[in-house]
Parts: structure tokens; sequence; C-alpha cells
């Protein structure tokens, strides 16, 4: 019995209007009537649009704006559902920045929270693909997920990546200061069961380029060590 309809008026704004009809009993007359609901309307808009930015707010992280662990969980959970069924490769980099405790020791916390956004901006730069996903993990820590990437081009990909991080410098406070980031790479085979145990194969990578020096990529193999055992070397 009513229906909501809008008109562009002269200066190009839209009216929006709701029509009902009554009729009127015993007879054929009916009664049409037109209101103005454009400001009903343009609250529902309202309410959407914040309901949309709320939901894009609860994916991203605070301080450095790319996706957070919540959207890292959720994509990565996806991705590894598509790559079973559909046998695609689904690569993970685990990038962990490096002696930031003494960075932060040094510099200040607020030079801390520049650097991590640096870091963030490098990663999210750094793709190419729509799915490929750069992510803060927790902390100074990043997942990066690279889906239907093989090994090689991922271990590409975190080249590329440490590299651009080594290169950029810092001013602060009259200081110019370089930082790094140690990356593990893993790549989803038969063998791995479930998303926990690909993100654990490029944290044991990430722990082996620590150990070997930092400032490098390594690559998930079969046999290395348990993060804490590693990270007393
Ligand atoms: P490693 O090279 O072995 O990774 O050494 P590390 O000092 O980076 O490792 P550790 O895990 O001992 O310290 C991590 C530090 O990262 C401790 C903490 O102060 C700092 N950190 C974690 N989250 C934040 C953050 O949001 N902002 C800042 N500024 N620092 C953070
Ligand atoms: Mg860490
Ligand atoms: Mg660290």
């Amino acid at each position: 019995r009513s229906v909501a309809f809008r008109f562009r008026k002269p200066d190009g704004v839209f009216l929006w209007v709701e029509a009902n009809v009554r009729w009127k009993d015993d007879t054929d007359g009916f009664v049409v009537s037109i209101r103005d609901i454009s400001a009903r309307v343009a609250v529902q808009e309202q309410l959407l649009e914040a309901n949309n930015q709320l939901q894009r707010l609860a994916m991203l992280d605070g301080l450095t704006g790319i996706a957070n662990r919540r959207c890292l969980d959720s994509c990565l959970e996806r991705e590894f559902r598509r790559a079973s069924r559909e046998e695609i490769p689904l690569s993970v980099l685990m990038i962990d920045a490096d002696r930031f405790k003494s960075y932060n020791d040094t510099y200040g916390h607020g030079a801390g929270d520049e650097c991590l956004r640096a870091i963030a901006g490098v990663l999210s730069q750094s793709l190419r693909r729509a799915a490929d996903l750069a992510s803060r993990f927790g902390g100074e820590e990043f997942v990066v997920l690279l889906p239907g990437c093989n090994e090689d081009t991922a271990a590409t990909v975190a080249q590329r990546m440490c590299q651009s991080i080594a290169e950029q410098t810092v001013n602060v406070n009259g200081a110019i200061v370089r930082y790094t980031v140690s990356i593990g790479v893993a790549t989803m085979d038969a063998s791995v069961e479930g998303v926990e145990a690909l993100i654990e194969r490029a944290d044991l990578a990430m722990y082996r380029a620590k150990s070997a020096g930092r400032n490098r990529v390594e690559r998930w193999q079969p046999g290395l060590l348990p993060a804490a055992v590693a990270t007393s070397a």
C-alpha cells in the first residue's frame, strides 16, 4: 500500500517521497497521500555508512592502519580452504622487527611506533595481487599472506621486502636511523594440517633468520628447531 521513490530536483539533490493509497469505504474512490521522507532516508544512509565504517575499523590495526589479527585469521582460514580445494599454493611470511626492544629503549616508544608504521607501509606497498594481505600479527610482528604464490616466488617477495626495509632511514631527533626485519617463509603442502601449522612453520623459519644473523630471509625446512630453543642462540 505504500511505495518509496525519489525525484531529482533541479539543483541535483534527490527528494525521497513515500506514496500511500487509501481506498474510501464502499466506493471506488481513493486518496493518495505523498510525503517527504528525505530526512528519514538521510538518517538511514548515515547509519548504514557508520555501520560499514565500524566493520572496516574492526578489521584494521589501530597503530599501522593495515589488517589486524582478526582480519588475518579469517582471511587465512578462507585462503587455506581455497588452496586445499583448488590445489593452488599458499605462502605466508612471518616478519619480525630486529632488536626492537633496544630500538624502543634507545629512541623512545614513539619512534618505535613510527618505525612499525613504516614497516607496515613497505609491506603493503610490496604486494601485487588483490588477494595478497599484509597484517599486523601482534607487537612488532607482521604476517603477509600470498595466495597462489609458490615458495620461490614468496621468498623473492620476502627478499624484496627485507631489502626495502633495510634501505629506509628515519630521522629521530637529528639522528639518521636504520632498522631491519627477519622474515620466515612457509608454503602450504600436503603435510600441513591447518593454518596454525602453516604459521608455526613460518615462525620457525623466522627464528632461523634471527639466529643466522637477522636482516635476512629463511625458508622453512624439515627439522627446524622450535622457537624457544632457536632464540637462546
Ligand atoms: P629480536 O631481534 O630477537 O626480535 O629482538 P626484539 O628486541 O625485537 O624482541 P623482543 O621480543 O625481546 O622484543 C620485542 C619488543 O617490541 C618489545 C616491545 O617493547 C616492542 N613492541 C611490541 N609492540 C610494540 C608497539 O606497539 N610499539 C612499540 N614502540 N614497540 C613495541
Ligand atoms: Mg617478536
Ligand atoms: Mg623482534
